[in-house]
């Protein structure tokens, strides 16, 4: 397949676009983001620790999102998301592995292998300033994300655990047979030879059955499993 240029994303806090790495020095200076972690930090509740954490699908640089999270959530909040905007498709296990330890839901820690620790520790407590960490979602068809921390902050969280900085814009996907904008593809065809995008008038003219035909979402498990979103909000 030809390379195909970086994708873009939104600052949700000003809407200006970037690339990834663009979006990370640009958070650091987005006045409107600003206003926002001041008003913050006039307001009431105690002071935590705030990482601003970039996830990438460790396999293709299409995929990524900048998210910041209150330091004192538990890292079941982060698997939560993850799976909510890109991963979930039939409740597989998934795990956080950071410095060759391995962070699982607290029920599946005693089948857990090596050295395992709960998903139920802080996050501020596994991440540090220059931590990388893997995520892995389903054991089988596997999801496989890195994390690193762009920044972290001292300041007041309102809100949700985890919220949405930036994430990329749908990856431009052209149909096989037209290169018009597609919104489906085979895994039949993804399996044969990797071409595999179909808009939907070509979808229907398809030769392959329908149920190797699933919808092209913005996520990096796309034609994994059956995935079928998401990916979009709400979530
Ligand atoms: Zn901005
Ligand atoms: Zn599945
Ligand atoms: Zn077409
Ligand atoms: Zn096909």
């Amino acid at each position: 397949m030809p390379r195909r240029r970086a994708t873009r994303g939104n600052c949700s806090f000003c809407g200006k676009d970037y690339t990834r790495w663009g979006m990370t020095r640009h958070l650091q200076t987005c006045a409107e983001r600003r206003n926002a972690i001041d008003s913050a930090d006039a307001g009431p509740g105690r002071q935590q620790r705030i990482l601003h954490l970039l996830v990438e699908d460790a396999w293709s640089s299409d995929y990524w999102l900048h998210l910041e999270v209150a330091g004192r959530a538990a890292l079941d909040e982060l698997d939560s998301y993850l799976r909510f905007i890109w991963l979930e498709c039939c409740g597989h296990l998934s795990r956080f592995s950071v410095d060759e330890i391995f962070y699982v839901k607290e029920s599946e820690l005693p089948y857990a292998f090596y050295e395992s620790k709960s998903m139920s520790a802080p996050i501020a407590s596994v991440f540090g300033p220059e931590t990388e960490a893997e995520y892995l979602y389903d054991y089988g068809t596997s999801s496989e994300l890195l994390i690193t921390v762009a920044a972290a902050r001292t300041g007041i969280w309102e809100g949700k655990p985890v919220r949405l900085l930036s994430r990329n814009e749908t990856p431009i996907m052209e149909c096989m047979v037209c290169r018009k904008q597609a919104d489906w593809l085979c895994l039949d065809c993804l399996y044969e030879d990797g071409n595999c995008f179909l808009c939907v008038q070509h979808a229907d003219q398809h030769v392959h059955d329908d149920e190797m035909i699933l919808p092209a979402v913005n996520s990096p498990r796309i034609g994994m499993c059956g995935y079928e979103g998401p990916a979009e909000p709400p979530y």
